[in-house]
């Protein structure tokens, strides 16, 4: 059976003999900037797992944004990474001592990695330390708990932004582009697709006090979250169905695969899969009056793949997660934002449709939004 991290990798293999030349910043610029040097957002990350251990790859491509500090519990993790990242002790944190980083002007913001239930409680002690918050998805594990954040993040004057790569994605960038321009025509349907074979039965994200849910907190989200970015409307209607053929595995409140539509104002209507026990589900399909979008893989770490009813699409591959920390340095520094926010508000309208989408199966009703 593979898991999360080989079915993405397997979607990254071609990326990776992908030379770094060019400064990210320079992908959307007609001509190549000026050597960068204004503000670096200097970041520490907690939690140095899987993904965390990807963001910290990528960042070393980055032109406006460093990471500079580490918060882990395990001593020899801070050791190892330390070393190869070459990390000042001083700038090192663990769970116990993080908000001292209140007194360390060497950073600037906190990027969250850790399991899904924990991100809230780090998110208010960061923004509590006067440091702007990075929260990977889901920012919370339900929109009660995202609007604690918002609230909290605003109240320090701080920054809160949640990890949503795709929106700083060339494809996706271009693909929305389109339909901002009206090449589809008028939408009709968008069908968004989600999960992979989860594995190993002991790990976290199946341990609903750290994960808040199954697949859809997981994955399913990037169905949700696409369904909205393409569409480009807020959903006013959701209903869902769940299917568990694994109930010792996926236990009470971890969902094992759920189907969901999403009804928008202008009568758009989404039909999606969230699942964690299929393999090879990622692709985004929208259509309208006049043209049509197909993402395969759609959310993966890339290359995206694409084409339109007017052609393949063609825009170059740059590691997410770098085009995503100079878009946020960019974000916080200059006020240059993304073409889909990235913002903590933006955290909440994902975890309100995944409340509704648990509360239709619960009740087998329609839930208005
Ligand atoms: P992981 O298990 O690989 O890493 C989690 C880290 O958190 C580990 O270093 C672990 O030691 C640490 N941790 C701290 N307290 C813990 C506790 N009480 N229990 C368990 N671990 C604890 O997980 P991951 O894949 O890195 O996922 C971390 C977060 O990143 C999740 O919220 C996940 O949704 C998100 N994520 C986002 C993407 C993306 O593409 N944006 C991809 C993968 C994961």
């Amino acid at each position: 059976m593979s898991s999360r991290r080989d079915f993405l990798e397997k979607l990254t293999v071609s990326a990776i003999g992908l030379p770094l030349l060019y400064n990210s910043a320079d992908l959307f610029a007609a001509t190549p900037a000026e050597p960068y040097d204004g503000p670096i957002l200097k970041v520490a990350i907690m939690g140095l797992g899987g993904y965390g251990s990807r963001v910290a790859e990528a960042m070393q491509s980055c032109t406006r944004a460093k990471l500079v500090g580490l918060i882990s519990g395990t001593p020899s993790k801070l050791v190892k990474w330390r070393e190869k990242y070459d990390i000042p002790e001083k700038n090192c944190y663990n769970y116990e001592t993080y908000d001292q980083i209140k007194d360390n002007p060497d950073i600037d913001a906190v990027y969250i990695i850790t399991p899904n239930a924990l991100h809230k409680e780090a998110a208010l002690r960061v923004a509590k330390a006067d440091k702007h918050v990075i929260s990977e998805k889901p920012m919370g594990i339900n929109a009660q708990e995202g609007q604690e954040m918002v609230d909290a993040c605003k109240a320090a004057g701080v920054h809160l932004l949640v990890g949503y790569r795709m929106h700083f994605e060339p494809k996706t960038v271009a693909v929305i582009k389109m339909r901002q321009n009206g090449e589809f025509g008028k939408l009709n349907f968008f069908q968004g697709q989600s999960g992979f074979d989860i594995g190993d039965p002991t790990q976290w994200r199946l341990d609903k006090s750290l994960a808040g849910g199954g697949a859809m907190m997981d994955i399913g989200i990037y169905s949700i979250n696409g369904a909205r970015y393409m569409v480009g409307e807020e959903p006013i209607w959701v209903t869902a169905q769940e299917t568990k053929t694994e109930p010792e595995k996926f236990k009470e409140g971890v969902d094992e695969t759920i189907q969901f539509q999403l009804g928008f104002p202008s009568g758009v209507v989404a039909s999606c899969l969230s699942t964690y026990n299929m393999s090879y589900l990622d692709r985004f399909f929208l259509t309208g009056d006049d043209g049509f979008v197909e993402m395969q893989p759609s959310t993966g770490y890339g290359p995206i793949e694409g084409r339109t009813n007017k052609g393949k699409l063609t825009q170059p591959h740059v590691t997410h997660q770098t085009l995503q920390m100079d878009g946020m340095a960019q974000l916080i520094y200059e006020g240059v934002q993304p073409i889909v926010p990235v913002d903590g508000e933006e955290g909440v309208k994902d975890l309100k449709i995944i409340d509704a989408i648990y509360k239709a199966i619960e009740t087998g009703e329609k839930v208005t939004l």
